[in-house]
């Protein structure tokens, strides 16, 4: 069994991938080809964005976000502590200081409670609010209603970290048209992910728009070798956006096999695990499926158990930022960042794509449920 089946995928839509692939090589232009704009289009008519500038990838698309809306010095940028770090290794890079805020258990994304005492915290340092970045984290939109709510009082820009997940849908509205901005990632794991490095950038601003087009390209004014602004090269390979249109057109379909296997997942583990539960207005692409036990011993005989039987699983993440040899100098909440550390300890995820068969979901089910974890010690 894999974690993540990426082969089942490629088998579904191999023929057409490969005459994207021949069409990219017959016309040659393999950068900024006509594939990119085409991609670019029908990704911000997915999320309902107005546009949609591509990048090389997820991490790139972050700091393009920071650089556009001018993010620098002397400026807070307020990032989970519990993610990936490309989350907050942008910030120090564009000058900024990522600040550290805690997360919520239940959701394992950004605590808009730990979020207003650590934008106190900043500016008792002298640093000025900002920007808050937070995260989807497993493919579940973050808790937007009240982060946009504090953003706003506070006079700062909301930067929405869809890596993980893009197309989600959030009180009616899809992940990507959230925030000021909202970035993503193609890297082949993630939910929609190509052959390669990939990312976007959404946004209904157009100025924002043109600024990140012209920074992707090295600071690009109205032609090439004319530089109005200090850039970088980040732009989508050609092939891979042609390979991106192929993947774009069954996403929706896949998010709604990986709908089912989740909830199939929650129904029959929820009695001896803490799953993830949605609710009804919420709807997670469910990057991973995550579970949680009561202590780190606990999870380390239902990894091993599970490993026996063939099962994969994958710990995402074991040690959160603050905590972490290059960002434990940075400020955070003030209050501590308890949940962020109790999750780091306490969650693993199981197997989960959109082609992970029944008999598997049921071998993972039974492995899970013959533990009888709570039986364990902790
Ligand atoms: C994967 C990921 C990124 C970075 O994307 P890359 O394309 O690998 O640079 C950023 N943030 C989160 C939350 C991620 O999961």
């Amino acid at each position: 069994m894999q974690f993540i089946d990426l082969a089942a995928q490629q088998q579904r839509i191999r023929q057409r991938i490969d005459a994207r692939i021949a069409a990219v090589l017959d016309h040659g232009n393999y950068i900024m080809g006509p594939e990119v704009a085409e991609l670019e289009s029908a990704l911000a008519a997915f999320c309902g964005a107005g546009h949609c500038i591509s990048c090389a990838n997820g991490t790139d698309a972050l700091q393009l976000a920071l650089m556009a809306l001018e993010v620098g010095p002397g400026d807070a940028v307020f990032v989970p502590s519990f993610t990936f770090a490309a989350s907050a290794e942008v910030v120090p890079f564009v000058g900024a200081t990522p600040v550290f805020v805690d997360i919520e258990l239940d959701t394992y994304n950004m605590s808009a409670e730990s979020l207003q005492n650590a934008i106190e915290a900043a500016r008792n340092m002298g640093l000025r609010p900002a920007a808050v970045m937070p995260v989807d984290l497993f493919g579940r939109p973050a808790d937007y209603e009240k982060i946009t709510e504090i953003t706003k009082a506070e006079g700062m820009v909301l930067i929405c970290d869809s890596a993980q997940g893009w197309g989600a849908q959030y009180k009616g509205r899809v992940t990507g048209a959230l925030g000021d901005i909202t970035t993503t990632s193609f890297f082949p794991a993630k939910p929609l992910g190509c052959y390669g490095d990939g990312g976007a950038i959404f946004t209904d601003d157009p100025e924002i728009a043109a600024v990140i087009d012209s920074y992707r390209v090295h600071g690009k004014g109205t032609e090439k070798y004319d530089n109005v602004r200090v850039g970088m090269n980040s732009r989508l390979d050609t092939l891979q956006a042609a390979i991106l249109l192929e993947k774009l057109a069954i996403y929706a379909d896949e998010l709604d096999q990986r709908e089912r296997i989740a909830r199939r997942y929650t129904a029959a583990l929820s009695d001896q695990f803490i799953v993830p539960e949605m609710p009804q207005d919420i709807r997670s692409t469910w990057a991973q499926y995550t579970i949680r036990v009561g202590s780190e011993a606990q999870r380390t005989r239902a990894q091993g158990a599970l490993k026996d039987v063939g099962i994969p699983t994958a710990i995402y993440y074991p040690k959160p930022l603050h905590q972490q040899t290059a960002y434990r100098d940075f400020p955070r909440d003030p209050k501590g960042l308890e949940n962020s550390e109790i999750a780091a300890s306490s969650v693993f995820s199981v197997p989960m794509s959109p082609y992970l068969t029944e008999a598997d979901q049921d071998k993972v089910i039974a492995a899970l449920m013959s533990l009888r974890i709570n039986d364990l010690e902790t």
